[in-house]
């Protein structure tokens, strides 16, 4: 006794049935293409869900718009920008690696004027990291779930980066309206940063000079005691650092920095 039949609706073909007793249902067998659809189907979907993994990094990691595609291997290399460019291919290194734990000095000062990508390739360091670094397993396939549910733009799961990068008025406005009694979260998230903190563009605040330097030794001797990577991009010069962070924060910096300069087009031209 046979069923009806049932046709693939790709090629038309009649699909094979069989019977099984245990059930007492026929059942069909999926045609050769309707299998490969399916295959292709999910594969679609995974590289949604990875980006969508991904740029949830970007997100926690709060890299600027502009700066969410930056990307050291596309990044054209010259004279001016070749250390530095090295030097992020390492520290993206050693923090996918974990080496940063091992390592005294783990972190950068990039300097540079405007307009020379200490903030593109500072940005870039934590692209690096968000892309390859292994995605957790269970909230990749909450996502995956979530994709099937059709919810890819309201993910119920939420993913931090360790690796963060903040502007120096942001980071200063934070700290100036931390209380240690109430508040541990707005400030903690960039103080703390699991993994890496790029404070971007250091050395432009007017504030009271003695509130900022309260303020950088108590975030960079944190990070320091704590062998937890830094990266400072400044216009300033290592004078000009050294009075504006003051001898200790200062100290303490170059103890785990390398400090690496950028030379701009736009000063080679006018030089
Ligand atoms: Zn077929």
């Amino acid at each position: 006794m046979e069923n009806s039949k049932q046709y693939c609706p790709l090629c038309g073909k009649e699909k094979p049935q069989f019977f099984i007793e245990y059930i007492n249902k026929y059942v069909y067998i999926k045609c050769e293409c309707e299998k490969q659809k399916e295959a292709e189907e999910n594969e679609r979907k995974r590289i949604k869900a990875i980006e969508a993994y991904i740029n949830q990094r970007t997100k926690s990691s709060h890299i600027q718009l502009k700066d969410v595609k930056a990307d050291l291997s596309t990044l054209k290399v010259d004279k001016n920008n070749k250390f530095a460019i090295e030097a992020a291919q390492y520290m993206a290194h050693i923090l996918l690696t974990d080496e940063y734990k091992t390592k005294a000095k783990n972190g950068l000062i990039l300097k540079g004027n405007c307009g020379s990508g200490k903030t593109y390739i500072a940005s870039a360091i934590i692209n690096e990291y968000n892309k390859k670094h292994p995605l957790n397993e269970s909230a990749f396939n909450q996502i995956i779930k979530d994709i099937n549910n059709g919810y890819i733009n309201s993910l119920d799961v939420r993913i931090e980066s360790p690796c963060k990068i903040i502007k120096e008025d942001e980071l200063l406005r934070l700290y100036g309206r931390y209380d240690y009694r109430t508040d541990t979260s707005a400030l903690d998230e960039f103080r703390n940063a699991k993994k890496l903190l790029v404070i971007d563009d250091l050395g432009t605040a007017s504030s009271d000079i003695k509130k900022i330097q309260a303020a950088y030794f108590n975030i960079i001797d944190y990070r320091y005691s704590n062998m937890l990577p830094i990266i400072i991009t400044t216009n300033m010069n290592n004078t000009e650092l050294k009075n504006y962070l003051g001898d200790r924060t200062y100290d303490r910096l170059n103890a785990c920095c390398f400090s690496i300069n950028l030379i701009s087009n736009e000063s080679r031209r006018s030089s």
